[in-house]
């Protein structure tokens, strides 16, 4: 990797950290300037495609997920921390079909499924947004399985 202060092609690495799961950090060093200089290398999440109910496909958005399910947990005893546990745990489910797409439906299974293990209320919620419960009693007939 070229250095970015006086543009030598050879640099060598002098220390290699696993910040995270998915990150590396490097530190480098210019064999021309003795700079140092730091690098980080992650690994491209597989592309995924969301096919939504009415057939138009966009790609997977984490951050439409978590929306949903902050909005789900909204003054749920859950922290930030469980919140981001809960989307991790959802998008490894989702990911974990190993499909190119997936489509919206299946995504809100795996999301209630996960919810509910974790959260009935939240669940709940999720669920009559989700399933766009079309009439009261089968949103009763839910709270009722629920007690
Ligand atoms: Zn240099």
């Amino acid at each position: 990797m070229q250095c970015p202060y006086c543009d030598e092609p050879g640099t060598s690495v002098v220390d290699t950290r696993e910040t995270s799961d998915n990150e590396v950090r490097r530190r480098r060093e210019c064999s021309a300037c003795g700079e140092r200089f730091t690098t980080y290398e992650r690994h491209e999440s597989p592309s995924l495609t969301v096919v939504k109910r009415d057939g138009e496909e966009e790609p997977f958005d984490r951050d439409k997920l978590r929306t949903g399910i902050e909005r789900a947990c909204n003054k749920r005893p859950l922290a930030e921390d469980d919140i981001e546990d809960l989307v991790d745990t959802i998008e490894s489910r989702i990911r974990a079909k190993d499909l190119k797409s997936v489509t919206a439906e299946e995504i809100g299974e795996i999301a209630m499924s996960t919810l509910k293990e974790t959260d009935e209320v939240a669940y709940l919620r999720f669920a009559s947004v989700y399933r766009d419960f079309d009439d009261v009693d089968s949103f009763e007939e839910e709270l009722e399985e629920l007690k």
